[in-house]
């Protein structure tokens, strides 16, 4: 009888996947484990596997896959982005990777909707305020935010995340709509009105920015400290996309000195620490990395992602390569 396949799951996610490819008759390894394995462990767990099915915290750089080539075929990134891959050396060894694109993005963009509205209407400061007890009576002047409604919003990336918040924004809020991408979208600037701008532009003249770009060497620090000093006084800016993308400490010393609204972060340039002195801040929210956090994208993204190893391991093309 032929051996079975075996893959790894470095993580716990939901258990369909283990089901999925126990059902198509692998071995499957791993998945238990809430801590994220070290790289040397990674390396040892990988050993002898056909498939490994990882996350965005996993490294997988050009040592690991120096380590592990040969006998993997395909590497199944648990998320849309995958700075964490070295692409270039999986083409090398012939291994397939893929990602879990599509099936997150309303999440996330609900989530930088989220982050907007927490940020614009103070709602964590107020909640803090209630739980301390310092709230006596209403009062006119009160944590006072700001409106959405009808704000020009600049959406930084206008992939499928990007036009998902750009979606909800002028159909919930009426939002004056400009983006900046590589790419011109024709058919998206006729159906909300959007306009296509340059980053300067949109820093310029957006009550609200939000960033959605891949983190890629052009989108590292894309928002720096001469970016933050273009934006208006009282712009806010919220990042659900990759931390570097900002120049964290560069947003750190705008907002300590408000000259900016504020931010809303889902993600960190040091990821898992914001830098010093952040959550000291009421200008901010934060988030652990959780935009794309609902029960049910989180199963759709294990069922992709197991589907991606099912037809690799079988001799099939992946569902959702990602070159
Ligand atoms: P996508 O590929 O559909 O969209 C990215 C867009 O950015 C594209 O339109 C592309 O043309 C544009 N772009 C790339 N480089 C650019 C540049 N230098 N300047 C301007 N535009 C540029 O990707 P998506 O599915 O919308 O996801 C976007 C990113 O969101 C992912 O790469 C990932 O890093 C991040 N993400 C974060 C979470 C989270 O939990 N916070 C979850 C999912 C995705």
């Amino acid at each position: 009888m032929a051996k079975k396949q075996k893959v790894l799951i470095t993580k716990k996610i939901p258990d369909i996947a283990k089901k999925m490819l126990q059902d198509a008759g692998f071995t499957v390894i791993g998945g238990n484990n809430s801590q994220s394995l070290t790289p040397q462990a990674l390396i040892k767990k990988s050993q002898g596997v056909d498939a490994v099915l990882c996350l965005l915290t996993d490294e997988i750089d050009a040592h690991y896959i120096k380590k592990i080539k040969g006998k993997v075929k395909i590497i199944a990134n648990y998320a849309v982005g995958y700075d964490n891959i070295a692409i270039e050396a999986t083409k090398k060894a012939g291994i397939v990777v893929t990602n879990t694109p599509g099936i997150l993005s309303d999440a996330v963009a609900e989530h930088t909707i989220a982050l907007i509205m927490a940020v614009s209407r103070r709602i964590v400061e107020a909640d803090a305020y209630m739980r301390a007890k310092s709230y006596k009576g209403w009062e006119p002047m009160l944590l006072l935010g700001s409106d959405v409604a009808s704000k020009k919003i600049a959406i930084i990336g206008l992939g499928r995340i990007g036009q998902g918040v750009a979606k909800i924004m002028h159909a919930g809020f009426g939002s004056e709509i400009m983006y900046v991408d590589k790419y011109k979208n024709i058919f998206f600037e006729k159906e909300y009105r959007a306009k296509r701008v340059t980053l300067e532009t949109a820093l310029k003249q957006a009550d609200i920015i939000s960033l959605h770009v891949p983190l890629l060497p052009s989108t590292t620090h894309l928002i720096g400290k001469k970016q933050i000093q273009l934006m208006k006084k009282n712009a806010i800016i919220i990042n659900t996309s990759r931390g570097p993308v900002i120049d964290e400490h560069a947003l750190y010393t705008a907002l300590k000195k408000n000259q900016i609204g504020g931010a809303g972060l889902d993600v960190f340039e040091f990821e898992p620490k914001p830098v010093t002195g952040l959550t000291k801040l009421k200008n901010v929210v934060l988030t652990p990395h959780i935009a794309s956090a609902t029960l049910e994208t989180r199963v759709e993204m294990a069922t992709l992602a197991a589907r991606n190893i099912i037809e690799v391991l079988t001799g099939k093309e992946p569902i959702s390569p990602v070159v």
